[in-house]
């Protein structure tokens, strides 16, 4: 007689997402682990009197998603702050602003000393302007105001702010008008701002409470949280000991950490059954959006009329942020301390040097961060490699018709940008994720299969398959996530309707109804069968 089921799914449509795709009836758990799967009447007799058992009413059942990407400090403070990605012109911006200053006002606890908003997007504002000093000026009586662009490479500051942070900017990244700062501050000069408005602790464990909780709506059971100088690695220690993170979280240390964690000796995959040491990660180029991203071939918008004078500026084919030899030295140093190495690289030229470095490295399965740009032969040593195509589909917004990507790669490398159907032909793997624009896989798994050219569009099976099991083996997890099968924990989805019978186009409007995490039900939208 064996022990009774603690949770049991039934009348289900479970995908196992294995290769093939099976699908289930139901599934039972016990222990947080999967110990069942097939028809009821093979699974619903392990039922006892105890058991929480769950009709889905005919719903699809996946694996839980894991997002192989992200910065969930950001999301948190996002919806701790004023959210202003909901504002659609500067004055409904402004107010939400003001509304966030008069929350501080009657609140107690952390943030309070700024006025904070995050991921305002002028672009779909009619007034399409930046927000400046004079329009945050009369937010606050006393304190300062920040106003964060959606792409966090731009800020507007009301004059208090700017005050206090002036000396440290350079001058070149603070916009004036006729002399004086308009309170629009770009690049470098954000710095500043950053380490002004530093979560300390307790608002940093409030930001990640905010940002798991929102993640285990969207159905994320797991994420591989990319970590700088941050409270963040502390608080998801802390909150895990306390038994309050409900999702996985695999922390990616920054390489600014490489000393501290060769120290502590800190070590890929080592860590608890929530919290786990990911990889080092560092950066080799910039973004399309930026022009900063290394290629092989120009911008196609890099020689730009300079004034009247007809000049041309030189051919643009982007920059290092950490160049070819440094990212050699931390990719042999990393490896040498058996940790894994997640580079990002976007231009073909990036990634190009980043395989080099890494197939000079022992140690298997580092990973490249979106790789959007490649050429065929870098396709083919990807798939001949075990380095993993960390890719986010999200990114395919950008490359639609007349998009930004069309602009800065000209239509061709737009329709060649994120091959992800080329990588899957030719074996190579590949795990998805979300960089946070938005955290939603859904949303990702529905650009990738209406992607613009239709030879690296996905399937369903396929881009669900990319945001699971390629993501769970983007973090050694292949053994306990990815796909539902007995002996793996019990990480796992319901959605309301079927990716595979809904118009492509409306994947991202699936909402998820149910998340569990190692058996425990951590999103319940609850409402009618
Ligand atoms: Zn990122």
């Amino acid at each position: 007689m064996t022990a009774a089921a603690d949770l049991v799914l039934t009348n289900a449509e479970i995908h196992t997402l294995t290769d093939p795709d099976e699908t289930a009836e139901a599934l039972a758990v016990r222990d947080g682990r999967i110990v069942a799967v097939g028809s009821a009447f093979d699974v619903d007799h392990l039922a006892g009197v105890e058991t929480t058992v769950r009709d889905c009413g005919g719903r699809v059942v996946l694996p839980g998603f894991v997002d192989a990407h992200t910065h969930l400090p950001m999301v948190g403070r996002r919806l701790v702050n004023a959210d202003l990605s909901a504002a659609d012109s500067p004055e409904e911006a402004v107010d939400l602003l003001a509304a966030r200053a008069g929350e501080l006002d009657a609140a107690d606890g952390p943030d309070r000393e700024w006025v904070l908003g995050f991921g305002y997007d002028e672009s779909v504002w009619d007034d399409d302007r930046y927000l400046t000093a004079a329009d945050l000026d009369g937010v606050d009586t006393d304190r300062p105001v920040a106003a964060v662009r959606e792409d966090m490479h731009l800020a507007s500051l009301d004059t208090r702010a700017l005050d206090r942070l002036r000396d440290g900017m350079p001058d070149s990244d603070v916009q004036t008008r006729a002399g004086e700062p308009t309170g629009v501050v770009v690049e470098d000069a954000l710095d500043e701002l950053w380490a002004a408005i530093e979560p300390d602790r307790l608002a940093m464990r409030r930001a990640v409470h905010a940002a798991t909780e929102r993640a285990t709506e969207l159905g994320v059971a797991g994420v591989h949280d990319m970590v700088r100088r941050s409270e963040a690695p502390a608080v998801y220690r802390e909150l895990d000991r306390v038994g309050e993170l409900p999702i996985r979280v695999r922390l990616n240390y920054w390489s600014d950490h490489l000393d501290a964690v060769e120290e502590l000796g800190l070590r890929t995959n080592h860590g608890s059954d929530r919290v786990r040491t990911g990889a080092i990660k560092t950066y080799t180029d910039g973004s399309i959006g930026g022009r900063t991203a290394k290629l092989s071939e120009p911008y196609a918008d890099s020689e730009r009329a300079d004034g009247d004078s007809g000049e041309t500026a030189e051919e643009n084919r982007g920059q290092w942020v950490v160049d070819p030899a440094e990212l050699r030295d931390i990719v042999a140093r990393a490896a040498a301390a058996d940790l894994q190495v997640a580079v990002h690289a976007i231009g073909d030229e990036a990634v190009r040097e980043t395989l080099d470095a890494l197939e000079s490295a022992d140690g298997a399965r580092h990973r490249i961060e979106h790789a959007e740009v490649l050429t065929d032969d870098l396709v083919d040593r990807l798939a001949a490699s075990d380095v993993v195509a960390s890719m986010q589909p999200n990114f395919l917004k950008w490359a639609r018709e007349d998009g930004l990507y069309a602009d800065r790669l000209g239509d061709e490398r737009r329709l060649t940008s994120n091959r992800f159907g080329d990588l899957l032909d030719a074996g190579a793997a590949l795990a998805f994720g979300s960089d946070c624009m938005p955290l939603d896989p859904l949303f990702g798994v529905e650009q990738a299969v209406t992607a613009p050219d239709d030879r690296q569009r996905l399937s369903v099976t396929e881009a669900l398959r990319a945001y699971t099991s390629g993501a769970a083996h983007a973090g050694f997890d292949e053994d306990r996530l990815g796909t539902v099968e007995e002996g793996k924990l019990a990480d796992l989805v319901v959605l309301d309707r079927s990716p595979w019978a809904v118009d492509p186009g409306e994947v991202a409007d699936i909402d998820v109804r149910t998340t569990v995490v190692g058996g425990e039900v951590v999103f319940d939208r609850g409402g009618a069968k």
